[in-house]
Formats: structure tokens, sequence, C-alpha cells
């Protein structure tokens, strides 16, 4: 299969997913391209994909030019703090805020550029150990009470990562869950903007979708399987 061949499928099935569940509103594809060098990355392009996720900044460092044209960059790996201003130079969003430490840091640097980066904030929804992000509500709700004082980022949504397994239930609860989170923090902070959800990977992305999902994050199923040698 081609690329093209494979993006059309995942199309198909986000329509599908979309249509079983009764939505009509707007889903973003995100291709994921950690360890694919960056001529799968203009391929995609060319196939007519516009947003891109990678974990790493070094990676994105020595892979992408400083200018993205026609497309959209953005970090959706955990951001250590000595990689704060690199990472705000050369991205375009930040989708993997998981601590007020890190949402001020992000702050600092973008204001320093002269930027207002668009950020999700990252939660842990499986309670799975390896995984970064907010698994208490009362962190969460600090920073979300400080956003108005952080002018460098503007907040847009949330963004979590399923649980390792390929129980639906147990996938489809987490989604749910991050749902949840949005929708109280809409009633609790109305100042603020929760519209964003990015949830689903190449496994679980129909099912993402049927929990609410607007941005799925997908890799091997564009990309094909990782090499990380
Ligand atoms: C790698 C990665 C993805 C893509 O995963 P696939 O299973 O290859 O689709 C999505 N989101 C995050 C945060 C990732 O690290």
């Amino acid at each position: 299969m081609t690329m093209t061949d494979r993006i059309d499928e995942i199309l198909a099935s986000i329509d599908d997913a979309k249509a079983e569940c009764g939505r009509t509103d707007e889903i973003k594809l995100m291709a994921v391209s950690k360890t694919h060098p960056y001529a799968a990355v203009e391929q995609a392009v060319k196939c007519g994909l516009t947003l891109f996720g990678e974990n790493r900044v070094q990676e994105i460092q020595a892979k992408f030019p400083a200018e993205h044209a026609g497309y959209e960059l953005h970090l959706i790996g955990h951001l250590q703090s000595n990689k704060v201003k690199k990472a705000v130079a050369a991205v375009d969003a930040i989708d993997s805020i998981d601590s007020l430490r890190l949402a001020r840091k992000v702050s600092d640097e973008a204001e320093k550029l002269g930027k207002v980066l668009p950020v999700l904030i990252e939660w842990n929804t499986s309670g799975e150990n390896s995984k970064s992000g907010f698994t208490e509500l009362a962190d969460y709700e600090e920073l979300l009470a400080e956003a108005q004082s952080l002018p460098g980022i503007s907040i847009r949504g949330l963004m979590t990562i399923g649980p390792l397994t390929d129980d639906e239930r147990q996938v489809r609860q987490a989604f749910a869950r991050l749902r949840e989170i949005a929708q109280w923090s809409g009633k609790e902070f109305p100042h603020l903007t929760f519209d964003v959800l990015s949830m689903g990977m190449s496994q679980d992305y129909r099912w993402a979708i049927k929990e609410g999902s607007t941005v799925v994050r997908i890799g091997t199923a564009i990309f094909g399987r990782r090499d990380y040698q």
C-alpha cells in the first residue's frame, strides 16, 4: 500500500466512526512522524496532510527546517525544562503541558520571542506510571487559575494517551474522562477555551472519536512501524 492509500483508508475510517456516533463536526488528522525521515513528512504534505506531531525537541531540530511551509508542527512528548527555550522556537504549538512549572516556563520563553503559543494540557487518564500528565484535579486547577497571568501561552484544550490495552471499555473510559474534565473546565473557567480534545492513536482512534476526540494522532498507520535503532 502507498502512503496515499493508507491515508485515504484512515480518512474513510474517521468518517465511518463519525457516522456511527452521528458527529458532523471536523476531526483533524495529526501525522506523528517521530523516527521517520523528513522525506516522509514531505510525502505526507504532498498527500494533503497539514498537521504533524513529534515527541522530542532534539529530533525536531535535527529533522525540520525553521520554516514550516504549508503545515503546522506540534510537540506532543514530555518537555524537560532545559529544552523549553529550543522547543518554543522550533514548534507551532505544545500539546503536552503537564505541570504548572512547565506552563510558566513556556509562557516566559514565548514572551521573550514575542509569541503566544497555543497549548494543550496533558492528562494521565490511564494511571500508568510511564505516562506524563496531570492526575490530580487540584494541581490542574492551580494551572487554570493562573492561566490568565501567563501571556505567552493560549490554552486550547486537553490531550491524553489512552491506556495500553485493547479492552474497549477501559480505553473509552479514559477518553470519556478527558471529555468530562474539559466540560468541567469550561464551566469553572468560562473565560478559557477547551475546544480541542487530542486523543486517539493508530490502535484506538475510532473509540476516541466516539468519545469526542477532535484531533487524532496517527503514526504507525500512516508511516509504518517505527525502528528505534
Ligand atoms: C507515537 C505517538 C503517537 C502515535 O502513535 P501510533 O500508535 O504510532 O499511531 C501519538 N501520540 C503520542 C503522544 C505519541 O508519542
